[in-house]
């Protein structure tokens, strides 16, 4: 019996590729591509096999032997890897780290059980081969014109699809599929949506278009099994259409043909934590490598997608009207809260506005972006606030639940019965979250049917889909709720929103705070008057005259976009600028900022700005402190090639404070 040497990248944090013996005969060697399970350390781990070779640098008494291939399953394809490779390096992460995280958990066990459980399975799932969809509705112009531009786009064309609120961009995709999965019968195409929330209406609609197709979905919310039988039927190519969040940007799609990410501005398209991607870019990178179309659906573009599209980068495609009969664009209106008081956190306008569509049997949402009673709890008497001991950060009332908690660390605590300085019983919440306007709701109209929908009433699995069918259903008078209720939905009866208290996001440090909230605020507005009935949107604020409020009202997204395009090029930055964000954690701040600071010095460049380190905003979350540095450059490669070697350099302080590096931060 003779050896090969197996390159194995596994998951570890720094570098990721180890070598490995396994017996086997000359030309029966494991392939690229192929899972194998190894020991690395005192465990098991499931690693990548990324090189087959025959020499290796590691001394023979210190070479260990793979334990076993996983030959039932199929490589992953060559193309795929050089997907995770790209992500690795641009994120300067290692292989490993970017590689094993993207595949199902139970690929990763040491037994393989699971995978021959769902091999089964798979092979047992009944063949469907017909790409023929069931009765298409006929589009209107704008919509025909773009369905076959995207389903006849051919070779790598990126796409941006502009389309206002309701114009009915899900009949585009579904149509551009049709031609895609007609065309070529064995085509894979990829549609990703921001949030797990919004996909079963799509994924209904998916599946009532191409009954004979296999459509599989992947999101966090799904079992390990199911999402290892979906995760398989993707890579052995019998799904045809996918259908996930982020994270199945990096599944294996051996035919992959077209690629669809709706509502692309979406912040939750970029992952916050550990391996800070953007599954958008990543997406087009992708397409760029498969030689494939990609369109970008929003009725507010990022600003990077956007200035692409100006550029003439993407192609873009409008759609400027809504597609149901009759449905207009709602009529926006400012309340002006200096002269029009509000009671409850409503003004009489707005309750008038309520009370209409209550007599009318038609729903009303209310859109406030903060959950909770209140956001802080204080004494009056004193001036104690309900900080949280953890965080720089108040500890939120939740009345209902009887609970104080810090939404940063989640430390809880019961309301507290009298002030812990001064002895007051008389505490009082201040401002208002979801929560305390539903109680107010309750009192001001008795007999209408209310409900809330944010993060903490739809804590337990499917309660959310519960709530939003129940809206569907008509059983809803007035919702009440956070961004979660603002995207995606098509609600047929709704006719009237109201924004409360948008103003906070006009006065933010963020320079991408007015980027937001015009896209939350154009979101949340389409959700009235979808289906032909008359709507209106009335917007509460103290500073109506405030240009962004504006841009609201006339729905001028393009007037709005191409204003900010000019702040950005004035105050250079992004996309006129390329930015990299270093992060360091300690339990003092001073130590965070003294690693910044020899970060800052380690590797002087003139490619590049280095900022100098500050604190980040909310400066401590559980008992941690965090500063950053900003790094910047006009140009890509030349902040690429800095950050390659500087990592480098990071490493080689081997200092014990906990960094990490963000490539296009989104938050700084
Ligand atoms: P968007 O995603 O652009 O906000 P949707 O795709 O949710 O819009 O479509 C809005 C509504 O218009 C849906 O109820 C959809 O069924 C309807 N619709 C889409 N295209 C057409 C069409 N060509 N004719 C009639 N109704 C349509
Ligand atoms: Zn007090
Ligand atoms: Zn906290």
């Amino acid at each position: 019996m003779s050896h090969c040497i197996l390159q194995i990248a596994l998951d570890t944090p720094l570098d990721s590729l180890f070598d490995y013996r396994w017996a086997c005969e000359p030309g029966s060697e494991p392939q690229v591509g192929q899972l194998a399970l190894v020991n690395f350390g005192r465990r098991e781990a499931v690693g990548l096999i990324v090189a087959v070779k025959h020499e290796t640098d590691v001394p023979a008494d210190k070479l260990k032997d793979a334990i076993a291939v996983r030959s039932q399953l199929s490589p992953l394809p060559e193309r795929w890897i050089a997907l995770a490779r790209f992500a690795a390096a641009y994120y300067h992460r290692p292989l490993g780290e970017v590689a094993l995280p993207g595949l199902p958990k139970n690929l990763r066990l040491s037994t393989t059980v699971a995978l021959d459980r769902a091999l089964k399975k798979l092979a047992k799932l009944p063949d469907a081969h017909d790409p023929m969809p069931t009765d298409m509705p006929v589009l209107n112009a704008a919509q025909r014109q773009a369905a076959d531009a995207i389903g006849g786009a051919l070779g790598f064309s990126p796409m941006l699809l502009y389309g206002v609120t309701g114009s009915g961009k899900t009949e585009v995709y579904l149509q551009a599929c049709a031609q895609v999965l007609h065309r070529d019968d064995a085509a894979q195409i990829l549609i990703l949506v921001p949030e797990i929330n919004l996909t079963p209406q799509l994924e209904a609609n998916i599946r009532a278009r191409f009954p004979g197709v296999m459509l599989a979905t992947l999101h966090s919310s799904l079992s390990e099994g199911e999402r290892m039988l979906h995760w398989l039927a993707a890579h052995t190519g019998r799904a045809r259409i996918v259908l996930g969040t982020r994270l199945a940007i990096l599944s294996s799609l051996p035919n992959l043909k077209m690629i669809v990410i709706d509502e692309e501005h979406d912040p939750s398209y970029k992952q916050q934590e550990g391996l800070r991607y953007s599954a958008r870019d990543l997406a087009v990178w992708r397409a760029r490598q498969l030689d494939i179309p990609i369109v970008l659906g929003s009725a507010t573009p990022s600003l990077e997608s956007w200035h692409h599209a100006q550029t003439g980068r993407y192609r873009r495609l409008e759609l400027r009207e809504r597609a149901v009969r009759d449905a207009v664009l709602p009529r926006v209106k400012l309340i002006d809260m200096e002269r029009d008081k509000p009671k409850e956190g409503l003004t009489p306008t707005l309750m008038q506005a309520l009370r209409l569509r209550i007599e009318r049997g038609e729903q009303s949402l209310l859109f406030l972006n903060r959950r909770g009673y209140a956001p802080v709890l204080c004494c009056e008497a004193c001036g104690w606030i309900s900080n949280c001991t953890r965080c720089t950060a108040f500890m939120v009332l939740h009345r209902p639940e009887r609970r104080l908690r810090c939404h940063h660390c989640s430390l809880e605590t019961r309301i507290p019965h009298a002030c812990p300085t001064c002895g007051n019983v008389d505490l009082q919440p201040l401002g208002r979250g979801t929560q305390r306007v539903e109680e107010g709701l309750q009192a001001l109209f008795p007999q209408a049917r209310i409900l809330r929908i944010d993060a903490d009433s739809t804590r337990r699995k499917g309660s959310a889909q519960e709530a939003f069918d129940t809206v569907h259903r008509g059983d809803v008078d007035i919702l009440i709720g956070t961004q979660m209720v603002a995207k995606g939905h098509d609600f047929k009866r709704l006719t009237l929103v109201g924004v409360l208290n948008p103003d906070t996001a006009l006065f933010s440090q963020d320079y991408r705070a007015s980027e937001r909230l015009f896209a939350q605020l154009m979101q949340v507005a389409g959700r009235a008057g979808r289906a032909g009935l008359e709507s209106e949107v009335l917007i509460q604020s103290r500073y109506c005259q405030h240009p962004l409020y504006g841009a609201v009202m006339r729905h001028d997204y393009d007037r709005f976009a191409g204003s900010l395009l000019e702040e950005r090029h004035q105050a250079a930055l992004p996309p006129y600028m390329y930015q990299a964000l270093l992060r360091a954690e300690a339990p003092e701040l001073a130590t965070a900022i003294e690693f910044l600071e020899a970060a800052r010095d380690a590797m002087p460049s003139d490619a590049v700005v280095i900022n100098d380190p500050i604190p980040m905003t909310m400066t401590r979350v559980h008992n941690v402190d965090r500063a950053q540095l900003l790094v910047e450059s006009n140009s890509r490669p030349a902040l690429q090639a800095f950050l390659t070697e500087w990592v480098e350099a990071l490493r080689a302080l081997k200092s014990r404070v906990r960094w990490s590096l963000e490539v296009d931060p989104l938050d700084i």
